[in-house]
């Protein structure tokens, strides 16, 4: 998509500070983080929400996790712990249109998230 702010940093057209990418998917540190690690796994491919999913994306979503816990332990996070999620649409708080994982670490979690 021509608009999206996240295909325009997945293809380098907008600036970001990227911890890791391959053929699949981009990891970059988040602009407002929320914890002292916070960094966006995201599908080179645009696909705009979790509701957008299908079968053949399985086997990037299963990627994308797999990165996030690798991003974390490259930032010494595999053994303190971390958090994984994914905001779908207006109640769940997506803000940004194109799927993301967000890693989010370095700070003692709460539960229930705000
Ligand atoms: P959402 O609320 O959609 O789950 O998360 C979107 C995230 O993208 C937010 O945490 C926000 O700070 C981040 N974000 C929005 N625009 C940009 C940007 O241009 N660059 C980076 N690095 N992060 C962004
Ligand atoms: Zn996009």
């Amino acid at each position: 998509m021509t608009d999206c702010i996240f295909c325009k940093i997945a293809a380098g057209e907008i600036p970001a500070e990227k911890v890791y990418e391959d053929d699949h998917v981009v990891g970059f540190r988040d602009l407002s983080p929320q914890a002292p690690v916070h960094v966006l796994i995201i599908p080179r491919r645009h696909i705009a929400t979790l509701n957008d999913l299908t079968e053949a994306d399985e086997a990037l979503v299963g990627h994308m996790h797999r990165i996030a816990a690798r991003v974390a332990a490259d930032e010494g996070l595999a053994e303190r712990g971390y958090r994984t999620l994914i905001n779908c649409n207006a109640e769940g708080g997506q803000t940004v249109f194109h799927l993301h994982l967000h890693l989010l670490g370095g700070r003692q979690m709460t539960w229930p998230p705000g």
